[in-house]
């Protein structure tokens, strides 16, 4: 049985990052993920990382914007320790060899981007995501004495034990469908985000809730899951996403009068208010009957106003992205896009070393919720957050990883999640395909519990996710085998992703007021007094999830009028 100090789940930047960390500081660590490292959903990562790097640029600025951006549900501790330690950890990536742009004068480039007071977004051109994990991959690398890395291995439950205490999980090797306990004095959740309970998302098939789901089972709290972020630049053919990057080159919005419209809603910041401002803008305008295209469902980005050189230099990926995805020459014409679901703000709620409650516990990344994204995450402050609060866990995890004995533990889990996966196998081709079941989640979802939200709309979307939940018991699959068996796979994430979904829906029930990335048309205006709190989701039996409220954390921004 493997066992190892540290135990890592998810080897996207977050994981990578805690793996490194917790290296340095000399322990045993296992990195484990369902797909080879460098395919985790962060190489998709485009546009960019924030960090205060400008000599005209100060960190509390970058805090600032970020506690304004969450619509004052962001806690403040953990903001502060985010951007205060993002210059360093930029220079870090630097100097591990991550190929930052550059001006002219050979200093490093800063584009503008949503909801910032100045430009501090650094970047590769549109490809950030993969730039930084192909360099912390080499990292790793280095220290293949002392991490083990599980490539293309499943985890299927964490291993709680008598005290309560998290000590290690249960994995599938995809390869050979042979099953595994793990033994660890630490794990660190680093298993990203719950985009596929959205359809359509930017986010890639892999971003299933798994770490989410398998951390609110065994009892740990979920924070902030009724924040789901939609984006305002996503095709209106498929949801890929065209990067904020291109409105911070410059790129405008126009509706079908050819108005760019966002003068309305954001005078001052136009095309780059915050991602929620921007998305209701475009919503409303389509809502109105101002919208383009076929059916009026989108808006126009118009980059044609972007010098042609610098799409070219700056922005190559959704070139390629607009020719093959939209048939658009993006340099010649306007692209039809439309708000699309791309980031969930919440996840596990940990602190700013990203402990869980549970001890031995802890998550970083998307999956994490720690919160310093609250009601609405700034574009480019997401790799930040994988990053530091990543590193952070790494480090925690190896300290308190000195102090303990290898816990004992058994194969019982094992067995179990060995019998569940036979049982899935076993299914007649009586009930419903899992495809069907994850198809009319997504739908749901993104017809309910979207941009704007209402009471009907939202007890309609828990009534189909608890009827999908049914459903999906005796839902079969078609692989029966054992090699790469991809369907059974996809059976137990659909379960991930109802825990995962009934949780945003009934956070969104609970908010009954108006914030950052929640609109609810019955409650319109944000009230501080009621709901300046975060909702706790936590797993109650076999029944809906439990809720309870957690204070926000305010330092020094008291909660004020957001306008951009
Ligand atoms: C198209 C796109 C562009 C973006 N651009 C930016 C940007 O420019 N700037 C920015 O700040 N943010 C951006 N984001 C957001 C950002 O990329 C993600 O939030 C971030 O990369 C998530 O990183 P992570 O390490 O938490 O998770 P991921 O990179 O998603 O990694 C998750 C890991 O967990 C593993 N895993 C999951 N479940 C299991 C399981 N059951 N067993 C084993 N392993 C498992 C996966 O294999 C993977 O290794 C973008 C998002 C998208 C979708």
């Amino acid at each position: 049985m493997p066992s190892h100090d540290v135990l890592i789940i998810g080897a996207g930047l977050a994981g990578q990052r805690a793996a490194v960390a917790a290296a340095d500081a000399g322990v045993s660590v296992a990195i484990l993920s369902k797909v080879h490292p460098v395919r985790s959903h962060s190489v998709a990562a485009a546009g960019g990382i924030n960090a205060a790097v400008s000599v005209t640029d100060d960190w509390r600025s970058h805090a600032y914007d970020t506690v304004k951006g969450a619509d004052f549900l962001g806690d403040q501790d953990a903001i502060e320790v985010m951007c205060s330690e993002a210059p360093a950890e930029v220079m870090h990536l630097e100097h591990i060899g991550v190929t930052f742009h550059r001006n002219d004068s050979g200093e490093l480039d800063l584009r503008a981007f949503g909801g910032a007071s100045v430009k501090r977004t650094a970047y590769v051109a549109d490809i950030t995501g993969q730039a930084i994990l192909h360099v912390l991959y080499e990292q790793l690398m280095k220290y293949h004495e002392t991490v083990d890395r599980y490539e293309e291995w499943f985890t299927t439950s964490l291993i709680i034990d008598e005290e309560g205490a998290c000590v290690g999980c249960v994995a599938r090797n995809i390869r050979t469908g042979s099953m595994e306990t793990f033994t660890a004095k630490n794990v660190i959740l680093a298993s990203g985000g719950a985009g596929q309970c959205f359809k359509p998302t930017t986010n890639a098939l892999i971003c299933t809730a798994d770490g989410i789901a398998q951390a609110y089972d065994v009892g740990a709290p979920l924070m902030d899951m009724e924040m789901i972020q939609y984006h305002p630049t996503t095709l209106v053919e498929n949801g890929f996403l065209i990067t904020e990057g291109a409105r911070g080159e410059g790129a405008h919005l126009l509706n079908s009068d050819g108005d760019r419209f966002m003068e309305k809603y954001a005078p001052n910041k136009m095309e780059l208010a915050s991602r929620d401002v921007v998305s209701r803008a475009e919503q409303t305008e389509i809502n109105e009957g101002r919208g383009v295209g076929e059916d009026k469902s989108g808006i126009y980005l118009d980059i044609t106003v972007v010098p042609k050189k610098r799409v070219h230099e700056a922005l190559r990926e959704i070139v390629n992205i607009g020719k093959d995805f939209a048939g658009v020459d993006i340099t010649k014409e306007p692209i039809l896009i439309r708000p699309g679901q791309h980031y969930i703000m919440g996840g596990v709620k940990t602190d700013i070393n990203g402990a869980t409650p549970i001890d031995g516990l802890y998550a970083a990344g998307e999956v994490a919720c720690v919160s310093v994204h609250g009601g609405n995450r700034l574009g480019a402050n997401s790799l930040l957050d994988t990053l530091i609060f990543g590193r952070r866990a790494g480090e925690h995890a190896a300290q308190r990883a000195k102090g303990m004995a290898m816990p004992e533990v058994g194969e019982a889990q094992a067995r179990q999640d060995e019998q569940k996966i036979a049982e899935i196998i076993a299914r007649p081709r009586e009930g419903r395909r899992i495809s069907e079941i994850k198809d009319e989640l997504g739908t749901v979802m993104n017809q309910y519990v979207a941009v704007y939200r209402e009471e009907d709309g939202l007890q309609k979307a828990h009534e189909v996710v608890r009827r999908l939940k049914e459903e999906a018991k005796t839902a079969y699959v078609d692989d029966r085998g054992t090699v790469f068996n991809q369907d059974v796979l996809g059976a137990i994430e659909l379960g991930y992703m109802l825990d995962a979904a009934e949780c945003t829906v009934v956070g969104a029930i609970e908010r009954k007021e108006s914030r950052g990335a929640q609109y609810r048309v019955d409650f319109p205006d944000r009230n501080d007094e009621d709901f300046m709190q975060h909702i706790n989701t936590t797993k109650n039996g076999g029944d809906a999830p439990t809720i309870t409220y957690t204070p926000v954390t305010v330092t020094q921004w008291q909660p004020e009028v957001r306008k951009y």
